[in-house]
């Protein structure tokens, strides 16, 4: 795919708040990073977490998203919250435990730019849980994102095999050795080199 390097900066420019000039495509619209919870921004605990005290950052992960919020792409959590409808947190825990979030992440100067998450269980069926697309579409209506533009990150194949079902550009899996930081790092490389207009493939990446 192309990017349209001129076309989104002009947009910048140009673009008033509220008053963003729509062409019918997306080439006005935001890119953004959608990231998995647990295993990206935070440590992954035995079970769920269903407690503040069990959320804690990752090492890099919101210094990653100060980044991203600097290159001027959203943040976009997209997670898998299936311990509200197993009854093992209520969703106001859930919400605590984003504050609490938030309030580390906003020590390192970041931000997240949205935050969905499914509160169904695998056998719900609902079309919001990952491997399903419905967070990262319903987010793309929301904040004007361009799918094909963005990337997700995740630490689950669920978590690429939703990306990739929303027709995201990358989806790239993390792991210890792989991190946040050095996925933001790639793409937005990558993104700069479409930029100059030269193709890239889309695809999965894998640390
Ligand atoms: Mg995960
Ligand atoms: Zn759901």
């Amino acid at each position: 795919m192309k990017r349209r390097k001129e076309k989104r900066g002009m947009a910048a420019r140009k673009g008033g708040a509220g008053e963003k000039p729509r062409t019918g495509g997306d080439i006005l619209a935001h890119r953004a990073f959608f990231l998995d919870r647990d295993g990206v921004i935070n440590y992954k605990v035995a079970g769920y977490v269903t407690r503040v005290e069990d959320f804690h950052l990752l090492p890099g992960a919101a210094e990653a998203i100060a980044r991203i919020n600097a290159s001027g792409w959203l943040v976009v959590l997209v997670t898998n919250q299936s311990v509200i409808g197993r009854g093992l947190a209520t969703r106001e825990r859930v919400d605590e435990i984003h504050r609490h979030m938030l309030s580390l992440l906003a020590e390192k100067g970041a931000h997240l730019d949205g935050i969905y998450l499914c509160p169904h269980t695998p056998w719900d069926g609902c079309p919001c849980r990952k491997p399903e697309p419905g967070m990262l579409l319903q987010a793309a209506r929301d904040l004007d994102i361009d799918l094909g533009a963005s990337v997700m990150i995740g630490d689950s194949d669920t978590d690429l095999e939703a990306g990739r079902r929303a027709g995201t550009w990358l989806q790239i899996k993390v792991d210890d050795g792989f991190t946040l930081g050095d996925a933001v790092e790639r793409v937005l490389a990558e993104a700069r080199v479409v930029d100059d207009d030269r193709d890239m493939e889309g695809g999965a990446i894998r640390g």
